[in-house]
C-alpha cells in the first residue's frame, strides 16, 4: 500500500463502525496512515478497533482514535472536528507540510429507511436526509472551517504543500433508481451534487473532493435486504455478484491518496455493472 503515500497522514471515517466505511478504516490503518473513527454505534466500532489490532497484518504504525458520533447532530460533529485535530497534535511530526494533521474526510455513515412513497412517513424522510445529506454537509462543513481551511490548506497552487482530500459515499440507487428509496434516492443525488459545487469551492486550496457510488455491496445494510429481491438484483450486475466493502475500501483510499491529485468532482461507480 505504501505507493499510495498516505503513511503518517490523518483521516476521519464516518460510519467507521460497520461495512464498507469499517473497510476503509482497516485499509487506511493497512497503508500507516493513522484513523479518526466516528459512528453512532461505538460496540461496532470498538469490535473493528478489536479486528485492525488482532490482525496479521502490521498495523503497528498506525494510530487510531474513536469518537462517537452522530453526523446529523451539528454539536457533535464540531466536537469530532475538535477531537480529531487533538488527537493528531498528539502525533510526532518532523515539520509542518509533514504534520500528520487531519486533511482528508471519508463520508461512509448512511441509512435507508425504505417504503413506498405512499406509505412513507415524514419521519423516514427525514432520517434519510438528515444522515445521508445533511450530515455529509456538516462533516464538511465543519472540517473546512474558516480557521481550519486557512491553516491547513493555504490558497494557491503549490503542489508541495500537503492537500486535502474528501471522498463521500454516493450509491447507484441515485442514478438508477430503486422501488421504495425515493428518500434514499434523493439524498443521495443531493451528495452528488454537494461534491461537484464543493469541489468548486475548494480547488483553489489544493483539496480534492469526489464522490464514490457503489453498487449493491456486502454489508449489514444490503443483507437487510429480503433474499428473493437480493436474488433479482444479482441478474442486474454484470459480474453476477455484490461487491465487498474491500473493494470500495481500495478505490476510496487511490482517491484520498496523492496518486489521484487531479481528479476532483467527480463521481466514480464501483458496481460491476457494465453500460449503467
Ligand atoms: P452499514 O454497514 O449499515 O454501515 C453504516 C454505518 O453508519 C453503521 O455503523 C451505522 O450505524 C452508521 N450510522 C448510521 N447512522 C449514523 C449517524 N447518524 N451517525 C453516525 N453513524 C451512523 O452500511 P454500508 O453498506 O457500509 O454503507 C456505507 C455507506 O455506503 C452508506 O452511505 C450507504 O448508503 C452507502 N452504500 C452502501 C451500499 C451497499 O450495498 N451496502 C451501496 C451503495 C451505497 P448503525 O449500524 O448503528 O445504524
Amino acid at each position: 500500500m505504501s505507493w499510495l503515500q498516505l503513511a503518517n497522514k490523518t483521516c476521519i471515517v464516518t460510519g467507521a463502525g460497520s461495512g464498507i466505511g469499517a473497510a476503509v478504516a482497516k485499509a487506511l490503518s493497512n497503508a500507516q496512515c493513522h484513523v479518526v473513527m466516528a459512528d453512532h454505534n461505538a460496540d461496532g466500532m470498538e469490535n473493528v478497533l478489536q479486528e485492525i489490532k488482532s490482525s496479521s497484518l502490521d498495523y503497528s504504525s498506525s494510530f487510531h482514535h474513536v469518537v462517537t458520533c452522530d453526523v446529523g447532530n451539528e454539536k457533535q460533529v464540531r466536537d469530532l472536528i475538535q477531537q480529531a485535530d487533538s488527537f493528531a497534535e498528539t502525533l510526532t511530526c518532523e515539520s509542518r507540510e509533514e504534520s500528520p494533521r487531519v486533511r482528508m474526510l471519508v463520508n461512509c455513515a448512511g441509512i435507508t429507511r425504505d417504503n413506498w412513497i405512499s406509505k412513507m412517513a415524514e419521519e423516514e424522510w427525514d432520517d434519510v436526509i438528515d444522515v445521508n445529506l445533511k450530515g455529509t454537509y456538516l462533516t464538511c462543513r465543519h472540517f473546512l472551517d474558516q480557521n481550519r481551511v486557512d491553516w491547513l490548506f493555504p490558497k494557491g497552487n503549490d503542489r508541495s504543500v500537503s492537500s486535502g482530500s474528501i471522498v463521500n459515499i454516493g450509491s447507484i440507487v441515485s442514478e438508477r433508481g430503486n422501488l421504495g428509496q425515493v428518500n434514499y434516492a434523493a439524498s443521495k443525488g443531493g451528495v452528488l451534487g454537494l461534491t461537484r459545487a464543493l469541489a468548486k469551492e475548494v480547488a483553489i486550496r489544493n483539496i480534492n473532493v469526489n464522490t464514490v457510488i457503489p453498487g449493491f455491496i456486502h454489508s449489514p445494510m444490503s443483507h437487510a435486504v429480503p433474499d428473493h429481491i437480493k436474488e433479482r438484483m444479482i441478474h442486474q450486475i454484470s459480474v453476477r455478484r455484490f461487491g465487498d466493502p474491500e473493494e470500495v475500501a481500495d478505490l476510496v483510499c487511490f482517491l484520498l491518496s496523492p496518486r489521484s491529485s487531479y481528479i476532483t468532482g467527480e463521481s466514480v461507480t464501483i458496481s460491476g455493472m457494465i453500460g449503467l
